[in-house]
C-alpha cells in the first residue's frame, strides 16, 4: 500500500520516507523544498466541528501556537 502524501507546502507528491520520530510515527521528508512531516497529525481532514471551533477562536485573535495546543 503506498501512501499518498503532499507536501504541505508546494502540494509536492515528491515525498520520501525520511525514517521515524521518537514515538514511532513514519517521518516523511519532502524532495521539493525538504520539508519534513510525520502523517497522521497533518494529513487527517480536520471534521466540521473542529473547524468551526478553530475559526471562533481565530476571530477571538488567540495566537496560533495557543489554537494549536487547545485543538491538538
Ligand atoms: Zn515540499
Amino acid at each position: 500500500m503506498k501512501p499518498y502524501l503532499l507536501c504541505p507546502t508546494y502540494s509536492s507528491d515528491g515525498i520520501m520516507k525520511n525514517g521515524t520520530t521518537r514515538r514511532g510515527k513514519q517521518n516523511y521528508k519532502c524532495r521539493d523544498c525538504g520539508r519534513q512531516f510525520v502523517e497522521d497529525l497533518q494529513w487527517k481532514p480536520i471534521d466540521p466541528d473542529r473547524k468551526t471551533m478553530i475559526d471562533y477562536l481565530l476571530l477571538e485573535k488567540i495566537p496560533l501556537a495557543g489554537i494549536a495546543r487547545v485543538v491538538n
